[in-house]
């Protein structure tokens, strides 16, 4: 299903990183409400919710036509998943793949349940599309990032709210080399003089990805320490990208 007239605004899963920073720049460009939500639960690197607050700051400051149309910003607490699981991302345990092939902070189902609470909220809220950055291309190790359940996902909520949600995922298809693309597109087809290069200097600079929470060594591509997984792809994309 592609946007229509009646898809007027958008919620975009928002956590301050690469990929959610380019979906808000997306649906920013493309409708003309949009609001965000993020997920607080319990990451052990608080730095990911400050960067949501910063990325919001600075996607204000440095593009006004953008600003106009960014709406509110909801913080969902959701503290149960470290009930649920047992990961890196919410326990002083160190990152690592498990036998599975999946990194030992993978919370199964974790993205069918922030679809499931945005929904609710869209629904409340009044807003048809959902944005989301999931991807199959650079981490097929995820079962629910995968288009297969995005499609199911949205015919499950659309059923059971009795409702017309889109969800919307532009990076499905794209590896990390083209979503720096896509962020340069997007900010050089906005008003604002040499807005692509702002726009991905921004997000090297602002977003945050790393699993280690390393804000203090910056690379061309961002802070990280640069031997996470999540480092590893970043510096990856950022190398495609800048090869051309
Ligand atoms: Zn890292």
């Amino acid at each position: 299903m592609s946007p229509t007239p009646q898809h007027t605004s958008a919620l975009v899963l928002f956590s301050g990183g690469q990929d959610s920073t380019t979906c808000l720049a997306h649906a920013l460009a493309r409708y003309p409400r949009v609001e965000t939500l993020g997920f607080d639960y319990g990451q052990r690197h608080s730095v990911e919710l400050q960067a949501r607050t910063v990325v919001i700051q600075q996607l204000r400051e440095q593009f006004p036509e953008w600003r106009e149309r960014l709406g509110e910003d909801h913080l969902f607490d959701l503290g149960v998943l470290g009930q649920v699981s047992e990961t890196s991302l919410t326990r002083d345990t160190a990152f690592k793949m498990e036998a599975s092939g999946l990194p030992n902070s993978f919370v199964p189902g974790r993205n069918l349940l922030f679809l499931t609470l945005a929904a609710a909220l869209a629904y409340r809220r009044g807003i048809p599309v959902i944005v989301t950055g999931v991807c199959e291309t650079d981490f097929s190790g995820y079962p629910d990032c995968r288009d297969d359940t995005m499609k199911a996902l949205q015919v499950a909520l659309n059923l059971g709210m009795d409702h017309r949600f889109l969800i919307d995922t532009p990076l499905m298809w794209i590896d990390k080399a083209d979503t720096w693309r896509l962020a340069e597109r997007l900010g050089h087809e906005s008003t604002v003089p040499g807005g692509g290069q702002a726009l991905v200097e921004l997000i090297a600079e602002h977003t945050h990805t790393c699993y280690l929470g390393d804000r203090e060594h910056r690379h061309a591509w961002g802070y990280g320490c640069g031997s996470c997984p999540a480092c590893e792809l970043r510096a990856k994309g950022w190398l495609g990208y800048r090869a051309g």
